[in-house]
């Protein structure tokens, strides 16, 4: 089945937002096993988003517009698609309830007229609630072929998507699409490549997928099946292989799940407090865990000691250490996480200091060198690193590389010892 992705809105053909619409729905369609051959963004204009629809219309089976659905003019992706499919817009009852309840439960009291344009919906078409906003999706059906609109804020497309779309897209399908997620860490792609050739291979149904994410591989398993049963036994045996193949490299068979829940959820399952202790990273860190709803039940404190006086003032880190190795050190990041932990009397310190550079590079500690440690129970694992890219990049492989250094060293310490 062909899907094609239309995007609605002047401000992104002016380049003022990112469509991230587009990338998010080309994923998810291709998770779905939907092949996906064209995609196209239009401006806020009746006459030019009524030619799109009808390309689209003529090439694809499904066409998913997002945006313009607000309640304001200028958002005509309703009307136009209604008149591009010959239906007239009648007032939905439902709608009409759930923008009231939305706006009782909001801090505006009046209802802006408006708001009424978005209980409007094509006749016959089906009517998928909005759990973060007031306009609902809709889907038409018409003519064998569905045209779908959703909403173009990502926080009230993303839910609906997940929640109704992909189920009605997968129910379209003779056969449908169920895959999982298998999360790896501290692995490169190339080398996961390498383990996986033989299954790769020899894949039909189902098969793996690799995607590179920054310091992370994910492999999707993918079934086309009749039913959700039938995928559980094509899929369960091939995650199994990986798990033995790939053992602690994986950190998560969850779709949703992030590195930094799954190291958060590891520090809560020993009951274990954690500092950390910043260089280079300047809080990075700590804000990647802190996206963690919870946290506070683990994370106590977070140091950024940028300085030499903040690591020796806040972390207890040698004068003479810093003045025979350098702040970015073997030796520094050891006192840094050491002292992270006494200072607070936690169980687990991690600590980074590094060149980010651009500047500050040498020929020995070239931009780039990036030391990371961690104190758990009088242990400490220090791991050096070279990596690419521009300070950004730098600082963004090494917080994956400390989440994934704590999550090893707690593996290590609990697990691999039993
Ligand atoms: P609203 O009720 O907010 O007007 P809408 O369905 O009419 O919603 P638009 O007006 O097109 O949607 O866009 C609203 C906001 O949603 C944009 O300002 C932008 O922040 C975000 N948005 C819209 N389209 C996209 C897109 N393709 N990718 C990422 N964000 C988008
Ligand atoms: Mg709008």
């Amino acid at each position: 089945m062909v899907v094609e992705i239309v995007c609605v809105g002047t401000e992104l053909l002016l380049g003022n937002i990112v469509n991230t619409n587009a990338a998010f729905l080309a994923e998810q369609c291709a998770a779905l096993g939907l092949s996906c051959y064209y995609q196209s963004v239009v401006g806020d204009n009746e006459e030019r988003l009524s030619k799109t629809l009808n390309y689209a219309l003529e090439r694809s089976d499904v066409v998913i517009l997002c945006g313009g659905l607000g309640p304001t003019p200028d958002d005509l992706t309703k009307e136009t698609a209604a008149k591009v499919c010959g239906l007239a817009l009648v007032e939905d009852a439902h709608t009409r309830a759930m923008i009231e309840a939305y706006f009782e439960k909001s801090q505006w009291k009046v209802i802006p007229d408006n708001n009424w344009k978005q209980a409007m919906v094509p006749e016959g078409a089906i009517v998928i609630e909005n759990h973060n906003g007031t306009a609902p999706g809709i889907i038409i059906e018409k003519n064998g072929k569905s045209v779908i609109l959703l909403p173009g804020p990502p926080n009230e497309l993303i839910p609906m998507f997940k929640k109704d779309i992909a189920g009605y897209l997968n129910r379209l399908q003779p056969e449908i699409i169920c895959s999982k997620m298998v999360k790896l860490a501290g692995i490169g792609e190339s080398q996961v490549a390498d383990e996986i050739d033989d299954l790769i291979q020899k894949q039909t149904n189902p098969t793996i997928a690799t995607y590179a994410k920054t310091g992370e591989v994910h492999l999707r398993v993918t079934a086309k099946v009749k039913n959700e049963e039938e995928a559980k036994k094509l899929i369960k045996p091939v995650v199994k292989e990986l798990r033995e193949r790939f053992g602690n490299y994986i950190y998560s068979v969850k779709e949703e799940e992030t590195l930094e829940e799954a190291v958060v959820k590891l520090l809560g399952k020993y009951d274990l407090s954690l500092t950390t202790a910043e260089s280079c990273t300047g809080g990075m860190l700590a804000g990647r865990l802190v996206n963690v709803p919870g946290v506070s039940e683990v994370f106590k404190q977070g140091f950024i000691t940028y300085s030499d006086k903040a690591k020796r003032k806040l972390l207890d880190v040698n004068k003479a250490t810093l003045k025979k190795y350098g702040a970015v050190s073997e030796e520094t990041v050891k006192e840094m996480a050491k002292g992270g932990v006494f200072a607070t009397d936690s169980d687990v310190c991690v600590a980074i200091t590094g060149i980010a550079g651009p500047d500050g590079g040498s020929e020995e500690k070239p931009v780039g060198t990036v030391y990371i440690g961690c104190y758990i129970k009088d242990r400490i694992m220090v791991e050096k690193y070279l990596f690419k890219g521009n300070r950004a990049k730098i600082r963004e492989y090494s917080v994956v590389r400390a989440l994934d250094l704590l999550r090893r060293s707690i593996l290590e310490h609990y697990e691999d010892n039993k």
